[in-house]
């Protein structure tokens, strides 16, 4: 399979043949998908919101309740499941989606919480070096955990939050003004804080150039990968990337309010120059049960844990990138996704037209599975496309002010369901014009 395969019809026989080729195509029943009105399941197309839950989940949840029946307090540090340590059973699979070494990833706490605690090490504003870059379209929870950072720091977010725009009339963020502007504040700069894919228009954003030119300046670099992770292929390390958060609940399927995962390049595994807030869980793990007072911190990323984790919140996780981890990661994942995003494109132009506007990128790229869409038809409203989108059994969100989205996931999504959402969405507009 490969990005340029464009031989696609319009036709739903097109669908079958593009799905009876598909490699990773048994991945799909290894997922519940919710049901639609008529008993059969769902066109799910909102994984970028709440992954699908994997069947294996509730073998992992229920492994961990019986082992608590059982063991009771010994369960902490008896057999492979042990739950002192159980955090590490998802550092390896985590590290092969980020691209992070071992000592580099750990799951732990939600995304919010991470970014307040990897800001509070890696924005350590001087009077001279105090502006953190976000771009004006961050995602709410960002934006407020920066204005806070910045304000704690004894900053204020007029003078010291910069914040990058698409240019008039466009949606996406321009690489050349990206980097403009952190040559723009170049020594005033601390900390680059972006996504690494844009939760409201799907843009990738190119992660590797915006670390170079925020180091060529003396800045940090950290990048939101709440829509990146399990969707485009990741290489923290090699990018050299200072840190990076991500939640769990979207393309990783770990379920409602997931446990959270953070990224700190190795350089800082023993850099004990920075400030850190600390927990009995960043202790060194060998002496943490001496209950001494003196901090030793583990070496590795690890030592930014703070509480012991929440093990029913990380076995359905498990589950999750165990089938990652059997499809074989992020590659073959993201060649079947190329080719269901270019589908998808080919059947919005086909079927759709210019009734509908996709505002992500175009260029590979620069997108991952979300295709952000906006009704254009004169007099159609939005709102009134995606509830009756909703209705016929597709699940799609929607995000103000105007845009529906819509994520075909490699590992449950089909080609045939990509066929039937335009179908559905063809009636949807059709309906709504009347
Ligand atoms: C989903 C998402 C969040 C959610 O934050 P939580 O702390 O998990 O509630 C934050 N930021 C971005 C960019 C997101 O896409």
């Amino acid at each position: 399979m490969t990005g340029t395969d464009l031989s696609f019809s319009v036709g739903a026989e097109a669908a079958t043949a593009l799905d009876a080729a598909d490699p990773l195509a048994t991945f799909r029943h290894e997922f519940h998908l919710p049901e639609g009105p008529d008993g059969s399941p769902q066109i799910y197309l909102a994984g970028n919101s709440l992954g699908a839950v994997p069947r294996a989940a509730a073998g992992y949840v229920n492994a961990e309740l019986e082992r608590w029946a059982r063991l009771g307090a010994a369960g902490h540090f008896a057999g492979e499941e042990a739950w002192v340590p159980y955090h590490e059973l998802l550092t390896g699979s985590l590290g092969r989606l980020v691209g992070g070494r071992p000592s580099e990833v750990v799951a732990m706490n939600s995304l919010t919480v991470n970014l307040h605690l990897l800001m509070v090490s890696f924005y350590d504003p001087t009077p001279a070096r105090h502006k953190v870059l976000i771009e004006a379209g961050a995602f709410p929870s960002d934006h407020f955990a920066v204005e806070s950072q910045i304000r704690q720091r004894g900053h204020e977010p007029a003078g010291s939050l910069v914040l990058a725009r698409p240019r008039a009339g466009e949606e996406a963020l321009r690489r050349d003004d990206l980097l403009a502007l952190i040559a723009t504040h170049g020594a005033e700069l601390a900390l680059v804080l972006l996504p690494g894919v844009q939760y409201y228009t799907g843009q990738v954003l190119p992660m590797t150039e915006i670390t170079a030119a925020a180091h060529g300046v003396g800045a940090r670099v950290g990048f939101d990968l709440a829509h990146a992770v399990g969707n485009v292929p990741l290489a923290l390390h090699d990018w050299d990337v200072d840190f990076a958060i991500w939640c769990s609940y979207k393309y990783l399927n770990g379920g409602p309010g997931g446990v959270g995962g953070a990224f700190v390049h190795e350089r800082y595994a023993g850099d004990r120059s920075l400030p850190k807030l600390l927990g009995w869980w960043g202790h060194r793990a060998e002496t943490r049960f001496e209950m001494g007072t003196v901090f030793d911190p583990a070496p590795t990323v690890e030592s930014w844990q703070l509480s012991n984790p929440p093990i029913l919140a990380m076995a359905p996780l498990r589950a999750s990138l165990d089938v990652f981890d059997r499809a074989g990661g992020m590659v073959p994942l993201r060649a079947k996704s190329e080719q269901q995003i270019q589908y998808l494109d080919f059947l919005l132009a086909e079927v759709i037209g210019d009734r509908i506007e996709t505002i992500t990128p175009t260029m590979p790229a620069e997108r991952g599975c979300q295709h952000s869409l906006r009704v254009r038809e004169p007099g159609l409203d939005g709102r009134a496309v995606h509830q009756a989108l909703q209705q016929a059994g597709v699940a799609c969100d929607w995000r103000s002010p105007d845009v529906i989205r819509v994520a075909p996931v490699p590992l449950y999504n089909t080609f045939a369901d990509i066929r039937r959402f335009v179908d559905i969405l063809d009636s949807a507009l059709h309906d709504a014009a009347r």
